[in-house]
């Protein structure tokens, strides 16, 4: 299978590819993206210069950013992140951005706490000392997608682009929409039209232009790539399009600080959630990186892919032993997640095989559980896609494929509030009087 070598083969990272060092930033002329040397296709390998593209002309693969990392001596790398700054810009010498990064108008996302979670590991049933949350709630617009847009939004600027657009899920579109508002962006961006209120409010406020589609996301993103092609849509920078192959690359930085946050030390397993499957993908390359630099130990490690059964897609096929994924029509309330054709999903099964991870999913109601079992446990109130990946990981340690002694990173990538819906049955426990006698006939006392 195509994928598999594709997947397995390191980035350009490595000085292995004598490619790699005579393509640097400079070279390409204009375009400065720090240590960002070429795109190079997935698939086939070919290289093309730094530009708005996301397919590869000889084979139309996906396109990803490969680096120049050569220049690099890992200690000094190491004490020049650890005096960056507490956002996402502490890894910009592993990232496709200029260097002074940190000094432009950007929502700054990142370094949001690793939680050690001893209630939730307790009940259940793994070492209390060893399982974390990773809690992506605390981005600037309360889910991982403010990563993934802080380097779409540098290319844009890169590439003269005056206009930020996306086909969202509803996350992304806040994330755009509040990313643009600062950089001073036009926005104009597109989500199904039935999103959660609570989306739509957040994507809404920052004052860009939010279209809803009559649709499923699918549907967004098939008008997304014809408005691409059309004179209507140029000049404009589609995050997660024409962009994506920078977008992409905002998720290695989960890794990143994962890492680091254990004390640069790799985790055993870690629990990641499944929309388009990109997250993930870049997750395990951030992992590669850090061990090809020196920065963690190499050991092996597990990638757990997270998805709600009523857009399974990625997991279905992982089942049933597939190297291809078929597209399913998504009906779960997990809609972050609610890619039913996802782009990466052949890449993701490689890596959960490759790694000795899994994919699984779970139902609505279990979503649902898991989202308050992690809420009464430790503190955080999660949207559903942190239901579906808490989910997941109680179901993998009960089905024996997550071993409860390993150190373990589950993902929450979003905030309850975006989902209240989810909860809805969730409220007053009683309605009494201002009075003592009121509070004790209602069993309170
Ligand atoms: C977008 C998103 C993801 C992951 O999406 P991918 O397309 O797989 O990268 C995960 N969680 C939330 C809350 C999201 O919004
Ligand atoms: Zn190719």
């Amino acid at each position: 299978m195509a994928a598999q070598t594709v997947a397995s083969t390191p980035d350009a990272a490595t000085s292995a590819n004598p490619s790699a060092s005579t393509l640097s930033a400079a070279s390409t002329g204009s375009v400065d993206l720090g240590p960002a040397a070429a795109l190079s296709c997935r698939e086939c390998g070919h290289r093309v210069p730094l530009g708005p593209v996301f397919a590869c002309e000889e084979c139309f693969g996906p396109l990803e950013v490969a680096y120049d990392f050569s220049a690099y001596d890992t200690e000094e790398l190491r004490a020049r992140i650890e005096a960056g700054p507490a956002n996402i810009w502490r890894y910009a010498p592993l990232l496709p951005v200029p260097a002074d990064v940190a000094d432009k108008p950007n929502i700054n996302p990142g370094w949001t706490r690793l939680v050690k979670a001893e209630n939730l590991a307790r009940e259940l049933g793994v070492d209390p000392g060893r399982l974390f949350v990773k809690d992506d709630s605390g981005n600037p617009t309360h889910s991982f997608k403010d990563r993934v847009v802080a380097q779409a939004i540098e290319a844009a600027r890169a590439f003269g682009f005056t206009t930020l657009s996306c086909s969202s899920t509803g996350n992304l579109a806040g994330a755009v929409g509040a990313a643009a508002a600062r950089a001073g962006f036009r926005s104009c961006v597109f989500i199904p039209h039935d999103l959660e209120q609570g989306k739509i409010v957040m994507a809404a406020v920052y004052g860009g232009e939010l279209v809803g589609i009559e649709g499923n996301y699918d549907d967004v993103n098939r008008f997304c790539s014809e408005l691409i092609g059309d004179p209507a849509g140029e000049g404009w920078g589609f995050v997660n399009v024409n962009l994506r192959p920078y977008y992409a690359e905002g998720s290695k930085t989960l890794a990143y600080e994962i890492c680091e946050q254990l004390g640069w030390q790799l985790p055993d397993q870690l629990v990641v959630p499944i929309a388009s499957g990109s997250q993930l993908t870049k997750v395990d390359k951030g992992l590669r990186e850090l061990i090809e630099l020196g920065l963690v130990e190499d050991k092996p490690y597990k990638i757990f892919g997270a998805q709600a059964e009523g857009c399974s897609p990625v997991s279905v096929a992982y089942k049933a032993g597939h190297d291809v994924v078929r597209p399913q029509k998504p009906n779960t309330i997990a809609k972050s997640l609610a890619i039913g054709n996802p782009a990466d999903g052949p890449y993701v099964l490689d890596i959960a095989r490759r790694t000795g991870g899994a994919v699984e999913d779970v139902n609505d109601e279990q979503v649902v559980d898991a989202i308050k079992l992690l809420a009464r446990t430790e503190g955080i109130f999660a949207e559903t896609a942190g239901g579906v990946t808490v989910g997941v990981a109680k179901k993998l340690i009960e089905n024996g494929l997550l071993d409860p002694t390993l150190t373990t990173v589950v993902l929450n990538t979003g905030d309850g509030l975006k989902t209240l819906d989810a909860v809805a049955g969730t409220g007053l426990t009683a309605t009494i009087r201002p009075s003592l006698d009121s509070f004790r006939e209602a069993g309170l006392a």
